[in-house]
């Protein structure tokens, strides 16, 4: 019984023992395949991942062997590449992937990256596809290394960066045309201080030569000189007002009949006194199909041509200048195929020199504002530089264009057109002067300004010409005088900037009368300092009836007298 217990006990003693190693044995092994599945679903996760943001990303991401072979690239490399599978990419080189110039630079790098361990971040370069296609690209590329610290693979990203490349340059553009801008600024202040003080030279030697010579004749001839600087001094100031118009897109025709050959001669005796003490001839000839009469802006014309013609005189001491006005060939040959005779006509006047001529890359640039082929400041030829801006724009708005052919040290010949209308020859003496007789040839005047010296100019010119002036120092004053019984005038010259009351105020009072005051329909004429065409449109919109500027000028101001008169007399 003994050895039967103790048989039993060894027994159940070795079944318990193998029971528990067999129950360890079984935890132990399912532990593993539990912590070995989920560090499998860890991985596939972490896999995933890793897939999604190769997929997803717009940047190029590729894994390349050490042999510089692609061994793995991303959904974006291929899409580049207009292909659907990796696989046939892999085991392809830059050489089969990009342009041959683009693939040497790659391999430059990949060397680097060999040669030093180290990565490349951030490179701008210009990436070239094989079939040419290029875009701006952030180049990164990492070196992965083995554990003894060879190459292994290279990664990289590519990142397209085409937009902000594009407007970094633009703003790159921005600045360096603001810098230009800035500096044509300072040149062209530097030139006008000049273009300004030349002629300011002339009017104050000339009358400091007038005070100390008793002689009539030397009088008269530095008087001739001082008058000629003014009027020097007043081109200018009308050019700059010119090009502010063009700024403001402000600048308007005044479409009137002439008779074109009229005002060429006009020209040919100005251009003809220009030369007359240089070695200089001057041919002007128009040709015979090109019509008398005309309707158009002729000062704005004259103004075109008058400047390239100054400039031809000014950039030419040797040879000749001229001035040739024809119907435009293609114009011509339109004419002919329709065989009719059109209303309007495209003329051509060409303004030629044997000058100094212009470098052929600068034959646009001249047209631009303020340019001057010799910018330097110790340039030879006077000028500001807006003459042509000022000219080009004119020409357009006359439905035409301007050009120039030139030859470096040999002459230029500027050519433009202008679209004009053609009119019979009663049209023309029918406009240009109507109806004078019936106005009086002396006037009585309401003069309203309230400078001194201003008031001083304008009564003695006006009175000089027979007519009758008071004058008003400002607005105010100007209604208490219109309100007197004995006060008849014929009409009232208006500065604009006054104090206590201005002009357009003092305008809209008066219009604003009751209708049995004839004071209210009396002309207003705009004698101002103010010469913009915007503040002629403002004048005309408060019920002026004309528009002179300051300095007087007494040609255009009797003109505009005449005009507003003749008006006012066709409505009575
Ligand atoms: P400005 O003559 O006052 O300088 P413009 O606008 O008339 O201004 O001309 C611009 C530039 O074009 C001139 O400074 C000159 O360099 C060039 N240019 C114009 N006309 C001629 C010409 N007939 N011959 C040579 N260069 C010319």
């Amino acid at each position: 019984y003994l050895v039967y217990l103790h048989v039993y006990e060894f027994v159940y003693t070795f079944e318990y023992s193998f029971l528990c190693f067999i129950l360890l044995m079984t935890f132990s092994l399912s532990r593993g395949v539990i912590e070995g599945a989920m560090m499998k679903d860890a991985l596939k996760s972490e896999r995933d991942l890793l897939q999604s943001l190769l997929d997803n990303i717009p940047d190029l991401i590729y894994f390349k062997n050490k042999h510089d072979k692609y061994i793995r690239v991303n959904q974006a490399f291929l899409r580049l590449l207009g292909i659907n599978s990796a696989e046939e990419v892999c085991g392809r080189t830059d050489d089969d992937i990009f342009a041959p110039e683009f693939a040497v630079l790659l391999k430059q790098d990949d060397n680097t990256i060999r040669q030093t361990m180290k990565p490349i971040v951030g490179k701008i370069v210009q990436e070239v596809l094989a079939d040419g296609t290029s875009r701006w690209v952030s180049m990164t590329k990492v070196p992965l290394l083995t554990e003894t610290g060879e190459l292994d693979k290279i990664v990289g990203i590519s990142r397209d960066i085409t937009d902000i490349k594009r407007t970094t340059e633009a703003l790159e553009q921005a600045k360096i045309a603001a810098e230009a801008a800035n500096r044509v600024k300072s040149q062209f202040l530097a030139n006008m201080s000049h273009e300004l003080r030349t002629p300011l030279n002339g009017i104050i030697g000339m009358l400091d030569l007038v005070k100390h010579t008793n002689s009539d004749e030397k009088k008269k001839e530095f008087v001739a000189t001082i008058e000629k600087s003014a009027y020097e001094l007043l081109n200018l100031l009308n050019n700059l007002l010119d090009v502010t118009d063009i700024d403001n897109e402000d600048i308007g025709l005044e479409l009137k009949p002439f008779t074109l050959r009229d005002s060429i001669k006009k020209i040919q005796t100005i251009v003809e006194d220009k030369v007359r003490h240089r070695k200089i001839q001057f041919k002007c000839s128009i040709h015979s199909d090109v019509p008398k009469n005309l309707v158009g802006d002729s000062s704005r014309l004259n103004q075109i041509i008058m400047h390239l013609m100054d400039n031809a005189i000014k950039f030419t001491t040797t040879g000749e200048v001229g001035l040739e006005v024809s119907v435009n060939k293609e114009f011509r040959e339109i004419l002919l195929q329709r065989n009719d005779e059109m209303r309007n006509c495209l003329l051509q006047f060409s303004i030629s020199d044997t000058g100094i001529g212009i470098p052929a890359d600068k034959l646009e640039d001249i047209f631009k504002p303020f340019y001057q082929v010799d910018g330097s400041f110790t340039r030879k030829y006077g000028g500001t530089g807006i003459g042509l801006t000022i000219a080009k724009k004119m020409v357009q708005l006359m439905g035409g264009d301007i050009w120039v052919e030139s030859d470096e040290g040999k002459g230029s010949t500027f050519h433009f057109t202008v679209l004009l209308e053609r009119i019979s020859d009663d049209a023309v003496n029918a406009d240009d002067y109507p109806a004078t007789t019936c106005i009086p040839q002396s006037f009585r005047i309401l003069l309203v300004e309230d400078n001194t010296i201003n008031q001083k100019v304008a009564t003695k010119i006006l009175e000089k010409e027979g007519h009758k002036v008071k004058v008003a120092n400002n607005g105010v004053e100007a209604l208490e005088m219109l309100a007197e019984d004995d006060n008849h005038f014929d009409f009232i010259l208006m500065d604009l900037q006054m104090q206590e009351m201005d002009g357009y105020e003092t305008t809209e009072c008066i219009r604003s009368l009751p209708d049995f005051l004839p004071i209210k329909r009396i002309p207003i004429i705009a004698l101002t300092a103010h010469a913009l065409k915007a503040d002629k449109d403002r004048c005309l919109k408060v019920g002026m009836n004309g528009f002179a500027t300051k300095p007087i000028d007494k040609r255009q101001l009797f003109e505009v007298i005449h005009q507003v008169l003749t008006k006012e007399h066709q409505h009575a």
